[in-house]
């Protein structure tokens, strides 16, 4: 099979274009062509007026050698290379402990599904509940101001990526297409089947609870068993003192406690009292960089004209998305975070008497206002204080947009032309916040420190000039947006991925900082559930 890449075609182009552009691209007869699929396909909005649909295509002919011969040169003609996914290990009939999962977010999920793959039959202890059951204690902060705190936008089968847009797209470097598995076995439990071959896919939130079932009910069948309303609250270490130590098991909140030698912690960037317990016990961890700032709302058809013009609204566009950066002459980083076309801003605290922003959508996107985090960077040497004062540094800044909101869960938000100005807002203006309970106008440079506000606000008109209306005065800021990623690492080793002071501990996911998204937690999770896979079966230290 070859690969053809970079393929151009009209946005409007019909079908049968596509089979011409693969024989004029190898020079080939119609006859030598026995097949062709689409890998990927994706678009290039960079000239408005004509936009082009790029793809990637897998192409069956009748003389491959020749034809790569032929290419030699050329980068776009390439043998497509072997993406499928080949099992580590296999577990022996009879394993004395089980593996732990603590967490079932995408990183849970994932490191659950491939070690049960593989028999190693693994027990998932999640804190929050069931998704149905989360669903109505989210709802319950957004209309009711009734916060669970280990049931929420965080906490909860499926994790945090749950109640978003679902986008599924990420940067690592991913060498054995891991990313693809991810894929293929979201396809399987309900995702859109276009998720496999679109560059920026998404599923939006609705199809993600239904997907999520799926797939928990896939780890059961294969003999895995996932407890919810089981937090961890301690771990079990021996010998005390020595130094790494073997963990021996977990102390879920009810006291009760479950034996293992591998335990995996997906815990995600918001578990702050088990970062605290690890700390306690002295689990290397180290601070590490993360962001703050806002949500933006614009109307989704002002980034739709300013990406696509004429061809806004076009269907293999969907509603337009962005990705903008400024480096401020402050010396700070301010981008677009976690864009959701066409979506909602939410209320994401999983702590009570605090304001936390993130956005979802659904699969259509089709909500009136476009929103995307819009933060600054930060560093350690910002909270200074050790490993946990990026915790305690997020806390304070969550609790003091609580009470700038009205201590009663609203948000504090603000026009962006207020905001400019340095003026408080009194009111909305054209732009309707989607934020549920709701907003209290307000001036939200109280809400974050002064190198954070004069970042931003030299950032936005920067933005404008990117996306036209970027800067409108009538855009709504919500704030804050603090749970960008964990402001911590647990470190682990590069090759057997355990904790580098206690072995049979893997750190993964978002929460150890080894992921930032949902694609990349889920690819981290079948990494890590490999390396347990070979520590249990002794082909790994
Ligand atoms: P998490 O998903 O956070 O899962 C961790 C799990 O561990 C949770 O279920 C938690 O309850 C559980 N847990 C924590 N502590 C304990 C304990 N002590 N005992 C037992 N269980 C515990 N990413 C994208 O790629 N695309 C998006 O569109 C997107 N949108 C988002 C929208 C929102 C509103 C939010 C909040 C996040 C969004 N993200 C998105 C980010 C994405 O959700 C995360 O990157 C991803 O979920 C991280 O996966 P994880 O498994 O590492 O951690």
């Amino acid at each position: 099979m070859l690969r053809l890449t970079e393929i151009k075609l009209p946005l409007n182009h019909a079908e049968d274009e596509l089979r011409a552009a693969v024989l004029a691209k190898l020079g080939i007869k119609p006859a030598e062509l026995i097949d062709f699929s689409v890998f990927q396909r994706a678009y290039d909005a960079r000239k408005k007026a004509n936009i082009l649909q790029v793809y990637s295509l897998d192409c069956e002919v009748r003389n491959e050698a020749a034809l790569l011969k032929r290419f030699a040169n050329d980068r776009n003609v390439q043998p497509t290379p072997d993406m499928a996914y080949r099992f580590v290990a296999q577990a022996p009939a009879n394993i004395p402990k089980r593996p732990l999962v603590v967490g079932f977010g995408p990183c849970g999920l994932f490191a659950a599904l491939v070690l049960a793959q593989m028999g190693f039959r693994p027990i998932v202890l999640e804190r929050g509940k069931a998704v149905r059951e989360r669903t109505k204690d989210t709802w319950g902060l957004w209309r009711k101001r009734e916060l669970n705190p280990d049931s929420n936008v965080q906490f909860g089968e499926g994790g945090a990526g749950t109640f978003s847009d679902g986008k599924l797209y990420s940067q690592i470097r991913d060498p054995r297409f891991l990313g693809r598995k991810v894929i293929k076995e979201f396809v399987e439990a309900g995702a859109p089947e276009e998720i496999a071959y679109v560059s920026k896919p998404h599923i939006g939130t609705f199809r993600l609870v239904s997907m999520i079932e799926q797939m928990r009910e896939k780890i059961i069948a294969l003999g895995g068993e996932i407890r919810f309303n089981s937090r961890v609250q301690d771990l079990i270490l021996e010998p005390a003192g020595d130094d790494p130590r073997q963990i021996r098991g977990v102390v879920l909140a009810d006291g009760s406690t479950i034996e293992s030698d591998h335990v995996v912690l997906a815990l995600g960037h918001s578990a702050r009292d088990t970062f605290e317990m690890l700390h306690g016990h002295g689990v290397f961890m180290e601070a590490k960089p993360f962001s703050v700032g806002f949500r933006i709302e614009h109307p989704q058809s002002v980034i739709d004209a300013a990406r696509f013009g004429p061809s806004a609204g076009h269907p293999i566009l969907g509603a337009a998305d962005y990705k903008l950066v400024h480096h401020a002459s402050n010396g700070r980083t301010v981008y677009s975070f976690c864009m959701c076309p066409g979506g909602t801003v939410v209320a994401a605290t999983s702590e009570e008497g605090r304001v936390v922003t993130n956005g979802m959508s659904q699969y259509s996107r089709n909500e009136r206002n476009a929103n995307s985090g819009f933060v600054v960077g930060i560093d350690p040497k910002d909270y200074p204080g050790g490993v946990l004062a990026g915790i305690e540094f997020q806390r304070q800044l969550e609790a003091r947009a609580f009470v700038v909101g009205g201590s009663n869960y609203n948000a504090p938000a603000q026009l962006v032309g207020d905001f400019l100005e340095g003026r408080a807002s009194t009111d909305a203006g054209s732009v309707t916040p989607s934020y549920t309970p709701g907003v209290t106008w307000t001036d939200l440079a109280q809400t974050l420190p002064a190198y954070a506000i004069e970042a931003m606000r030299e950032a936005i008109p920067a933005f404008d000039r990117q996306i036209k209306g970027y800067s409108m005065a009538d855009a709504v800021l919500t704030g804050v947006e603090t749970r960008t990623s964990a402001p911590l690492r647990i470190t682990r080793g590069k090759e057997n991925y355990q904790s580098l002071n206690v072995r049979g501990l893997f750190p993964a996911g978002e929460g150890a900082g080894y992921a930032g998204g949902i694609l990349s937690a889920g690819v981290d999770g079948i990494e890590v559930a490999e390396a347990v896979a070979l520590a249990m079966t002794g082909a790994q230290a």
